[in-house]
């Protein structure tokens, strides 16, 4: 049986600020003394700097834990005139550790397809960058049956660009469209089949992956849900938006991970 060590990242997309950072350190410095989960913050891209430093003076209250620092996105591309854009070493540069690809704003919103997403997935484990890979369906398609079908065509498509073991390096988050900032999660059991449906579907390429390889829950999960979803066998954490917003919020969901 796979030894995979839960993960709570928290993903800020565009809020945030150097406040936040600084009251999320004060607290983290002060209350996370275990290692049984891993941490990530996910900033915007202006604010690392500043999480990196934090890092660094709470080095020594936080040496019982395994806080890390990640991207929202990057580019495809590894460098050039691609305005507005940042690059895999440009995050390394920075100090991250991770970076969430393919999230589905930036599929719905910014046009990412399953094939850039792919490449950047590339792009990020060039840079030595761990990619958290977002998939999920809409809520038309669960209606209309097509959960599995629509997951399947967004990792097929990585895995035929970057191989199953490219995956022994990435974190998979299932984030059902119609959960994320919704407020309507999933229910533990709707999360726990498609865990298991993504887990079998990269076991019959790689047994190893399939087992090892950690895939989180995201979609409105709160402090009232997350014990029960991140209880399934399956689950291996959550990608937190709205509520990584809000230190004690964020804080309950580490420590209900660091319990599952
Ligand atoms: C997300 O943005 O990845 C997310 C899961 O958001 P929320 O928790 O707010 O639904």
């Amino acid at each position: 049986m796979a030894l995979r060590r839960p993960m709570v990242a928290g993903n800020w997309k565009m809020n945030g600020s150097a406040e936040l950072a600084q009251d999320l350190f004060s607290k983290f410095a002060r209350k996370i003394k275990d290692d049984s989960a891993e941490v990530v913050l996910c900033p915007p891209v202006i604010y690392l700097e500043s999480v990196k430093r934090l890092m660094e003076e709470n080095k020594e209250a936080l040496s019982g834990s395994l806080v890390r620092m990640g991207a929202q996105n990057l580019s495809q591309h590894q460098f050039g005139a691609y305005t507005g854009e940042v690059s895999g070493q440009m995050l390394a540069d920075a100090g991250c550790r991770y970076v969430i690809i393919g999230h589905s704003e930036r599929r719905r919103m910014y046009g990412e397809t399953s094939d850039i997403v792919a490449d950047k997935f590339a792009a990020a484990q060039r840079h030595g960058l761990t990619p958290i890979l977002c998939v999920g369906e809409s809520g038309p398609a669960r209606e209309a049956r097509r959960t599995f079908e629509v997951i399947a065509e967004e990792l097929d498509v990585v895995i035929e660009k970057n191989g199953t073991m490219a995956f022994d390096n990435a974190i998979i988050a299932y984030e059902p469209l119609w959960a994320v900032g919704t407020g309507k999660s999933a229910t533990p059991e709707q999360a726990q089949e498609v865990h298991a449906f993504i887990r079998k579907r990269l076991s019959e390429v790689s047994p190893y992956i399939g087992e090892n390889i950690r895939i989180l829950y995201g979609g409105s999960v709160t402090p009232a849900n997350a014990a029960d979803i991140f209880a399934q066998p399956d689950v291996d954490g959550g990608l937190i938006g709205g509520a990584s917003l809000n230190s004690a919020e964020f804080l309950t969901l580490c420590s209900i991970a660091m319990s599952a």
